[in-house]
Formats: C-alpha cells, structure tokens, sequence
C-alpha cells in the first residue's frame, strides 16, 4: 500500500549536503496504521514528505496503492495527491473560510460542481462530530476541533491513504486521545491505511499496529507495536 524502497533524501550541495533520509525501506500494508517515530531532526517530517511527493526523493522510489509515484509528471502526480491525505501539526486551515468551505476546498479545487461538495462535506463533517460547527471560522474553534476540520478536509477526495505529520503535538493529552479514537475509527470504518509521524511514544502505543524508529535519516527499527515496547 505504501512502499519505500531505497528512498534517500539530501538538502543542499557540497559542503552544505544535509542527508535527511539514507536508504530506507519501509513497506506498510493495506489498512494498517504504522508509526514512525523519532528525535526532533531524525528525519520523519521529509520521510512523510517524500511519501506525499511534497519533497522528491533524490534516490529511490516512493509506491502508494500500487502507483510509484516517484516518476510522475506534475499533472498526473496532482492526481495522485487526491488519494493521500494529509494533516500538520498546525492545522493549515485558512482562516478567512469557515469549517464547511475548509473542507469543500479540495473538492473545489478538483473542480467539483457545489451540490456534489455538500453531499459529500456535510458526512464528513459528521463522521468528525462537526456537523454544529458548519459555519464557524477556525479562531472560533478549540485545538482539537480545528484538527477534526483538517481530518475532514484531508479525507474530503476519498483518499486510501492518511498521512499524519505530528497531528497530535499541539494537543493537551485529552483531546490528543480523541483525535487518536476518530483515526481509529476512520482506519476500521473506512479502511484507510495512516502512516503517522510523532515523537511521542504514548500515541504510538495507543494506536498503531506496527512502529519504526527513525534515526539521524536511518530506520533503526521496525517491529510490531507490541513487540517494540517490550524488547529488553
Ligand atoms: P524531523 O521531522 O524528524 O524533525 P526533518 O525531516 O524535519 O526531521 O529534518 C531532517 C533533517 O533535514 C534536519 O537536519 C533538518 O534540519 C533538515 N531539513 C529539513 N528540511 C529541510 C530543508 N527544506 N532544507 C534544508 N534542510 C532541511
Ligand atoms: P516540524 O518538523 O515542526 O513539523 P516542518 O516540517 O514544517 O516543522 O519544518 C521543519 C524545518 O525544516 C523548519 O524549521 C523549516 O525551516 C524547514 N523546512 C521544512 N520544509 C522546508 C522547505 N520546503 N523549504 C525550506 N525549509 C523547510
């Protein structure tokens, strides 16, 4: 489902080179929600990156559902891009639209006529406990309600595919446990494979199936949940 093979990343040249990623493999099975987990600076937030095709690999191939995305043209890679879906840290709502039009934007943007983006924004809206907060701006919002937005809007192009750049971390542990239930749920009900990025070992714990450890650019690790936390 989602596969990394040999994939190297380095920023800058010379003397400047920084090597953010070096040769990981990592291959994450339909429907699984698999942990990566690592330092401030070990590289997760360009691994995640390089599987989006937000960043291109400088070595390497990148495969999701079946499509290697490494060697899309720009065109087909947009396409792509709907079937991955994609949280931040800090939400990246746009502040002068509310929680309905935050969500209908990626569905605007592929074009959609405005009666197909109600019927399909106001279940998402539902399926994140929002459907009352339709018309609010995300300043009217808390934390967590703000990422069960952009959980909305990353899910809005039906992708089979959620990747999770720290989506927690901005989060008191409370409502961090509630956003971990609805990807839960979001992985059982809709089949949705996540790949998650933190460096908290207590939302690996909660909810993955499997975890890697990332390392100054390496895959140190790569073990069941269960097994990892146990190991001498
Ligand atoms: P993490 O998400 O684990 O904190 P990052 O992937 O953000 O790690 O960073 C890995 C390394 O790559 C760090 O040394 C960081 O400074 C560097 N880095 C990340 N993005 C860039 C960039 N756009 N340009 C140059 N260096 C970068
Ligand atoms: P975090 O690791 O907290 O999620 P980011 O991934 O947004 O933060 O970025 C980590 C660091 O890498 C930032 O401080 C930023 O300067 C740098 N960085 C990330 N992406 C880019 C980019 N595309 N161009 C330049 N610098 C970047």
């Amino acid at each position: 489902m989602i596969e990394l093979n040999n994939v190297s990343k380095t920023y800058g040249t010379g003397s400047h080179a920084v090597h953010a990623l070096k040769g990981v493999n990592l291959t994450i099975p339909k429907g699984a929600i698999h942990g990566v987990i690592g330092l401030s600076g070990a590289g997760k937030s360009t691994l995640i990156r390089c599987v989006n095709l937000l960043e291109r690999p400088t070595q390497g191939t990148v495969t999701v559902d079946g499509q290697e995305v490494t060697g899309l043209s720009t065109p087909a890679l947009n396409q792509a891009r709907h079937r991955i879906g994609m949280i931040f840290q800090h939400f990246n709502l746009l502040t002068t639209r509310n929680v309905f039009d935050n969500v209908a934007l990626p569905l605007e943007l592929m074009g959609q006529p405005r009666n197909d983006i109600r019927e399909r924004v106001t279940p998402l809206l539902k399926l994140v406990g929002l459907s009352d907060k339709s018309d609010q701006y995300p300043a009217q919002l808390s934390g967590g309600q703000k990422q069960r937005v952009a959980i909305a809007r990353a899910l809005a192009s039906n992708p089979r595919v959620l990747l999770c750049d720290e989506g927690t971390s901005a989060l008191d542990p409370q409502t961090t446990s509630s956003i971990l239930e609805l990807l839960r749920d979001i992985n059982q009900q809709l089949g949705i494979t996540i790949l998650l990025i933190t460096h908290e070992m207590e939302v690996v714990k909660s909810i993955c199936h499997r975890v890697s450890l990332i390392s100054d650019g390496e895959l140190v690790e790569d073990a069941e949940v269960g097994d990892f936390f146990t190991a001498p």
